[in-house]
């Protein structure tokens, strides 16, 4: 069964969230652990997330997929800002533990003028700092579209990222097919050699999850507008493909498109009738 959910709010708890992404189709989903402006996070209720991990398992839900504050930049050129990155993202993963085994994604961050190489060093630095041996989470880095700044816009950033982490067996890569496309990856025409290309720099292994997004804008426009599916650039054809690919039609889809909880029931509904998952 294809595995898809949606991005939803947090602010009712994580039962809320499992029981939301019920109705709308899903089995799985994505939510912000915070804020996402970054601000200080509310106390995890034990008991709340235990009834969403009995719910995930009684409705065979897929891994689940906490993203970290996109205002987050752990190689911004201010000391004060990596530091506060690093400490938010440390209490993440802390509180991620109440719900074992799942995935937190985030944004690897803008060297705001530092150069690529010294954003490298310090996003490295940062998760050597907080990856533990004992966490049961797997850290993501999100393909980035390459709006300004931004690291993580070719997979050989990501790859040179993953090579200076000593915990590595931690770390892992979500691809958001907004983003690559932005960045210039062509998935509409050209699917099977950006996932070689994937595969020859990264590796398959190391692709634990999908952003599912269309684009407002064309390929290499390094934007990071998402539209609806099947009404941007990227087009419905192509994400048909996308979730039918061998190589990735067994990953969790999570949407982050601009939608209500009706349009994600729908968009959930749209792809689970292209999918040729059993
Ligand atoms: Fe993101
Ligand atoms: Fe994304
Ligand atoms: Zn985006």
């Amino acid at each position: 069964m294809l595995k898809i959910g949606c991005h939803l709010s947090a602010s009712k708890g994580f039962l809320a969230m499992g029981k939301e992404a019920l109705k709308l189709g899903a089995n799985t989903f994505q939510f912000f652990t915070r804020n996402p402006r970054g601000s200080r996070a509310k106390e995890v209720d034990p008991q709340d997330a235990a009834a969403l991990l009995q719910l995930a398992q009684e409705h065979n839900f897929a891994v689940l997929l906490a993203h970290a504050p996109y205002t987050l930049n752990a190689c911004s050129a201010e000391e004060r800002t990596r530091e506060f990155a690093r400490t938010t993202m440390e209490d993440d993963l802390h509180r991620m533990e109440y719900l074992p085994g799942n995935y937190y994604n985030f944004h690897p961050g803008s060297h705001t003028g530092q150069g690529a190489e010294t954003g490298i060093r310090q996003i490295t630095e940062l998760l050597n700092a907080i990856l533990k041996p004992e966490q049961t989470t797997t850290v993501l880095l999100e393909t980035m579209a390459g709006k300004g700044t931004e690291v993580g816009r070719t997979f050989e950033e990501l790859k040179a990222i993953l090579d200076g982490v000593t915990l590595s067996e931690k770390m892992g890569v979500c691809l958001d097919t907004c983003h690559v496309f932005d960045a210039g990856y062509d998935i509409v025409n050209h699917l099977d050699e950006v996932l070689a290309e994937f595969d020859r720099v990264i590796g398959l292994n190391r692709l634990r999850a999908v952003h599912l997004n269309d684009s407002m804008n064309p390929m290499g426009s390094h934007k990071d507008r998402h539209q609806k599916i099947g009404q941007g650039t990227i087009g419905l054809e192509a994400m048909v493909r996308i979730i039918n690919h061998p190589a990735l039609c067994a990953l969790p889809f999570y949407l982050e498109t601009p939608n209500d909880l009706a349009g994600y029931a729908q968009e959930i509904a749209l792809l689970r009738e292209a999918s040729q998952q059993l």
